[in-house]
């Protein structure tokens, strides 16, 4: 097996198992001698050869048969300094700072230039986060700890905790940034326990000065990790370092997670992202047309398609993002202007997906199952409170999330009032602000509405 071969097998791999999964597994390997057609691959620790031989391994060695038939297996073995095998270019260094030399084992995850506070685009669902996220990337006095992110997927969680990063990075170079997933979290922690390195590895966490986990709630259920995370947490905490979580949900709705690791994870500011409404989701497609310009010179976008697609697409930014991708390539491909036919045309299945009408009948029947109630009592006379705050939630949801008329819907409702309608409404809005279960109801059953 020749260098170059060897890059271009890993140029193949990197495509197939994609980036992070390359870094992680990949990019470690280096590749020895071939011998009566075993191949050997060293790697760095026995946990590691193991990990990588389960599950990278047929992938490995196919590739490798297709640039060199001679190959038909593979071997692992631990990497020793003196067994010298064939140079390759260095692995691409993440592009956080680690600044001190004690810390050159701690490699962060790559971060993405794009993901930057230029590129993030402010609208109201996302100001409060966008401030925090703003405020901790000063890095000044860590005045909340940690600072929690949550929100749906695609929301920009890990937009903003990228852009803190990379942000802290040129404002204070010298301070060590740790930004990783909690499964990377995970990983680490197990690997340092299998190859008995725990003390290094606590070493390692101790001594950063800023510690970002993404998407927190990965460890809910993994006892052992939760409960490294938890003493990393506190003692990072106690000599005032600064912490940044994130996460799908707030830290008292994340399952199987400990209280005591919830209550931490609550002392400091939680901040959501809220989902986008047509303003932000206008803004986003605004600043991604500017960038798509630069690849794309002199395709022009009729008036009207991004406010077309800003009221279509309201999933979230990664699949507006996608559809506009898709637009733009599809558009240079066939050369023509992105119009509204195009648009039709080229984005038929991601518009059918968004497209669903939600039925008055459909919220009725969700929520009446929600809280254990008839659908007969949800639209029929009773006025008492179990019945009455359900069928207002249902009112609420309808006038939402329909294009129905309060009269219609008053209707629907076992024949009510227009009015009865309006102040059912407002009621659930009231409550939406000062009863967390409501707008805890509210939410799970828009989702499930939505899904
Ligand atoms: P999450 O981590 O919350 O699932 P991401 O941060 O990965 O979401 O965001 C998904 C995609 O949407 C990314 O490409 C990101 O750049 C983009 N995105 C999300 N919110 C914004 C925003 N406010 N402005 C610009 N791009 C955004
Ligand atoms: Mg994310």
């Amino acid at each position: 097996m020749t260098q170059a071969q060897w890059t271009k097998i890993r140029d193949r791999l990197k495509k197939t198992v994609g980036q992070n999964n390359f870094t992680t597994w990949i990019a470690p390997l280096s590749v020895g001698p071939l011998e009566d057609g075993v191949t050997t691959l060293f790697v760095p620790t026995n946990f590691f050869g193991n990990y990588v031989s389960q599950n990278f391994a047929d992938l490995i060695l196919h590739e490798m048969q297709s640039e060199n038939d001679n190959v038909t297996r593979l071997k692992f073995e631990l990497a020793t300094p003196d067994k010298s095998a064939i140079p390759l270019p260095a692995p691409a260094r993440p592009k956080t700072a680690t600044a001190q030399p004690s810390n050159s084992s701690l490699n962060t995850a790559p971060l993405d230039a794009r993901f930057s506070f230029d590129n993030f685009v402010v609208g109201k669902p996302n100001e409060l986060a966008h401030a925090a996220a703003r405020r901790v990337a000063e890095g000044g006095p860590v005045t909340f700890n940690p600072l929690f992110l949550y929100g749906g997927v695609g929301l920009g969680k890990t937009h903003l905790m990228h852009a803190i990063a990379q942000e802290l990075h040129l404002r204070k170079p010298e301070l060590n940034v740790l930004y990783l997933s909690a499964e990377q979290f995970m990983y680490r922690f197990v690997q340092a326990l299998r190859d008995r390195k725990m003390m290094d590895f606590k070493e390692i966490f101790r001594s950063v000065d800023v510690l970002m986990v993404d998407d927190v709630q990965f460890i809910a259920g993994k006892d052992s990790t939760q409960e490294e995370f938890f003493h990393t947490f506190n003692a990072l905490v106690d000599q005032n370092k600064q912490i940044i979580i994130s996460a799908d949900r707030a830290p008292g709705e994340i399952k199987d997670l400990e209280d005591r690791v919830k209550s931490r994870l609550q002392c400091g500011l939680v901040v959501d992202l809220h989902p986008t409404d047509y303003e932000l989701r206008l803004g986003i497609l605004q600043s991604k047309v500017e960038a798509q310009r630069a690849n794309y010179p002199g395709l022009e976008i009729e008036a009207g398609v991004l406010e077309f697609l800003a009221h279509r697409i309201t999933s979230n930014v990664r699949v507006l993002e996608g559809a506009l991708t898709r637009l733009f390539a599809f558009a240079s491909l066939v050369g023509r202007e992105i119009n509204m036919d195009l648009t039709q045309d080229c984005l038929a299945d991601v518009l059918r997906a968004s497209e669903r009408k939600i039925s008055i009948e459909e919220i009725q029947r969700k929520v009446s199952e929600h809280y254990n109630i008839r659908l007969s009592d949800m639209v029929g006379p009773k006025r008492l409170r179990s019945y009455a705050r359900p069928r207002q939630v249902a009112m609420y949801l309808c006038k939402k999330m329909t294009s129905r008329s309060l009269p219609e819907i008053g209707r629907r409702f076992g024949g009510r009032d227009h009015t009865t309608v309006m102040h059912g409404v407002k009621r659930i809005e009231e409550l939406k602000q000062s009863d967390g279960q409501i707008a805890e109801d509210l939410e799970l059953l828009r989702r499930s509405l939505e899904a």
